[in-house]
C-alpha cells in the first residue's frame, strides 16, 4: 500500500523539492509507517523566504482590526475541524485519543482567539517633554521562525504563530520531524482563514533545517521548543545574526505535598503530573517531595490508583487513557532511565517495564512507573526523563525542602500541595520556576504567561506580555520649538 507524501507548505500552497528527499513518519502505537515528508531543501528555503517578505509586507499594512477577523475566522475552523485534527495528533504522537479529542486542538485556538482579541488593543505611548513630545509604535519584528517539538505538535505551532501573526509577522514553522502533519494543517486553515499566502509557511526536515532558520540573517527571531541541549545550540547559532530568541526547554519539576494537603487532591496532581500524555509533557512534576507523616499514605493511594485506573492501548479507542511513547529509540532511553533507578537503588512501586497491550502490540509503551526511596542524587531525580517515571522522595521540613527542590540547574515548573494558605504562597514564592501551582497541576490557560527560570527557558508564551515579544517599540521624538544648536 502506497502511503502519501506531503510537501512543504510555501506562499500558501504544497511546493515540491528538488532534492527529492524524504523521511518516513511512523505511528507509535503500531511502529507502521503512516506518510512521507518532504524535506526542505535549499530551493524551498529561499522559496520560504521571498514568500514571508512577500507575506510579511501584506499583512503587517493590514489593520490590527483586519488581522484579527482572519485569525478568529481561522479559530472557528479549527473547532470545526476538530476530531479530523485530533486524530492526526493521535497517530502521529500515540497520545490518546481521549486527550487530544478535548486538548490539543482546543488549547492551540485558545490562545489565536486570546492573540486575536489582543492584538487591536495594542497601544503606544505618548508623553509631552517640555512643549516637545515624542510618541512609541509597536512594530513587528519581520519573519519570525517557530520550531517545534513533538508533544503538542499542534498546539505549539498555534502558540508560536498566534502571537506573532496577530502583532503582525510573517512566519516560517519547522515542526519536529516526528509529528509533521498538524502544522501543515494549520497552514491551510490560515490560508481558507484568509491569511495572505507567505505570512505562514511549514517547513520539514530535522536538525539541519532547524540549524538554517536559526543561522539565516533574513530571519528576525526564532521561537524554540524542545531540549535544553538543543536550545543552547540555537540560541548560540541566533547569536550570529542577533536574532531575538524564546526558548522553551526542558524541566525536573518539584511537586511538593505537606502534610495537610488533600492527599487525593496530590495523588491526582501527581498522576496527571507524571502520566498525562504518557509522561510526555515538559513540566511535569517528577520529583514528588512528601512529607513524612504522610508518606506511606500517599505511596498506597498512588500505587492503588496507577494499577486500576490506567488503561493502555490502542490510542483511538476513547477508553483508553495512556498511550504509546513517540519512537523505539524515546522508548529505550526511557529505560534506560529505569533501570539506572534501579542499579542506583530506588525502591520500585510500580511498572518498570515495556508494555505490549493486546490492541496495539507493536507499540513503544512503557507502563507507568514509580520509584520511592528516592534520594537527590539518583540520576531518575536530577535528568529529565521525558516519559511516565515519577520518583517520589520524603522530606520533614519546610526550608529543607524548598533548598532541595530548588537544587538544579533546571526551573520551568514547580507545584504545593497544602490547606494552610501561609505556607502554600510563602512556599511557592521561594521556588526558582516559572510556572508553579498551587493545589492544581498542569493546567495552563492562554491567559496566563508560561516559561522558565534558569535553563528551562528564556522568555514566555502566553498571556499579554508575550506580544511584546513579538514586537519592537518604535521611539518618535517630535520637535515642535526651533532647534538650539551650537553650530
Ligand atoms: P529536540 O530538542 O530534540 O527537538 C526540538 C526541535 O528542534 C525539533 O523540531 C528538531 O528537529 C529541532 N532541532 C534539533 N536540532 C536542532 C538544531 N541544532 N538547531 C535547530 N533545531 C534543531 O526536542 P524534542 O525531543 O522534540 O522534544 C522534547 C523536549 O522538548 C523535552 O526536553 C521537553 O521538555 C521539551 N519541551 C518543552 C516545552 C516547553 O514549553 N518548555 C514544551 C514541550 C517540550
Amino acid at each position: 500500500m502506497t502511503t502519501p507524501v506531503y510537501q512543504n507548505f510555501i506562499n500558501g500552497h504544497f511546493v515540491a523539492n528538488q532534492s527529492g528527499e524524504t523521511f518516513a513518519v511512523k505511528n507509535p502505537a503500531t511502529d507502521a509507517v503512516i506518510y512521507h515528508v518532504e524535506v526542505a531543501d535549499e530551493f524551498i528555503q529561499q522559496q520560504a523566504i521571498a514568500s514571508a517578505k512577500q507575506g510579511f509586507a501584506i499583512w503587517s499594512a493590514m489593520t490590527a482590526v483586519e488581522r484579527s477577523r482572519i485569525l478568529l475566522k481561522a479559530v472557528t475552523l479549527l473547532r470545526e475541524r476538530n476530531d479530523e485534527l485530533a486524530k492526526i495528533e493521535v497517530l502521529d504522537t500515540g497520545k490518546p485519543w481521549q486527550e487530544a479529542e478535548c486538548v490539543d486542538v482546543q488549547t492551540g485556538a485558545d490562545v489565536i482567539e486570546y492573540f486575536a482579541g489582543l492584538a487591536p488593543a495594542q497601544v503606544g505611548q505618548q508623553q509631552m517633554v517640555g512643549d516637545d513630545f515624542y510618541y512609541t509604535r509597536k512594530e513587528p519584528l519581520g519573519i519570525c521562525a517557530g520550531i517545534g517539538a513533538w508533544n503538542y505538535p499542534l498546539q505549539i505551532a498555534c502558540w508560536k504563530s498566534g502571537p506573532a501573526l496577530a502583532a503582525g509577522n510573517a512566519f516560517i514553522f519547522k515542526p519536529s520531524e516526528e509529528t509533521p502533519l498538524g502544522a501543515i494543517k494549520l497552514a491551510e486553515i490560515y490560508i481558507e482563514a484568509g491569511v495572505p499566502a507567505g505570512v505562514f509557511n511549514v517547513v520539514q526536515g530535522a536538525a539541519e533545517v532547524g540549524q538554517w532558520l536559526t543561522q539565516s540573517s533574513a530571519i528576525d527571531k526564532v521561537s524554540f521548543t524542545g531540549e535544553v541541549g538543543t536550545g543552547k545550540k540555537v540560541v548560540a547559532s541566533a547569536a550570529g545574526s542577533l536574532k531575538d530568541v524564546t526558548m522553551e526547554l526542558g524541566g525536573k519539576s518539584p511537586l511538593l505535598v505537606f502534610d495537610d494537603a488533600d492527599i487525593s487532591q496530590a495523588v491526582s496532581a501527581a498522576m496527571l503530573g507524571n502520566f498525562y500524555t504518557q509522561g510526555e509533557i515538559c513540566t511535569n512534576c517528577t520529583r514528588i517531595y512528601v512529607h513524612k507523616n504522610v508518606y506511606q499514605q500517599f505511596i498506597d493511594e498512588l500505587k492503588t490508583r496507577t494499577e486500576k485506573n490506567i488503561i493502555a492501548g490502542d490510542p483511538l479507542d476513547a477508553k483508553v487513557n495512556f498511550g504509546a511513547l513517540i519512537s523505539k529509540k524515546h522508548q529505550q532511553l526511557v529505560m534506560s532511565y529505569i533501570e539506572k533507578g534501579l542499579s542506583e537503588g530506588a525502591t520500585l512501586l510500580t511498572g518498570g517495564k515495556e508494555l505490549s497491550p493486546d490492541s496495539a502490540p507493536h507499540g513503544y509503551f512503557v507502563a507507568p512507573t514509580v520509584f520511592t526511596d528516592c534520594t537527590d542524587e539518583m540520576t531518575i531525580v536530577k535528568e529529565e526523563i521525558f516519559g511516565p517515571v515519577m520518583s517520589v522522595l520524603v522530606f520533614d521540613d519546610e526550608d529543607d525542602v524548598i533548598h532541595r527542590a530548588n537544587d538544579t540547574h533546571l526551573g520551568l515548573a514547580a507545584g504545593v500541595f497544602s490547606k494552610d494558605i501561609k505556607r502554600a504562597h510563602r512556599v511557592i514564592h521561594q521556588l526558582q520556576a516559572g510556572i508553579c501551582w498551587i493545589n492544581s497541576y498542569g493546567n495552563s490557560p492562554a491567559e496566563m504567561p508560561v516559561g522558565g527560570y534558569k535553563q528551562s527557558g528564556i522568555g514566555r508564551e502566553n498571556g499579554i506580555e508575550t506580544l511584546d515579544h513579538y514586537t519592537q517599540t518604535k521611539s518618535i521624538y517630535v520637535g515642535m520649538s526651533n532647534i538650539e544648536s551650537p553650530f
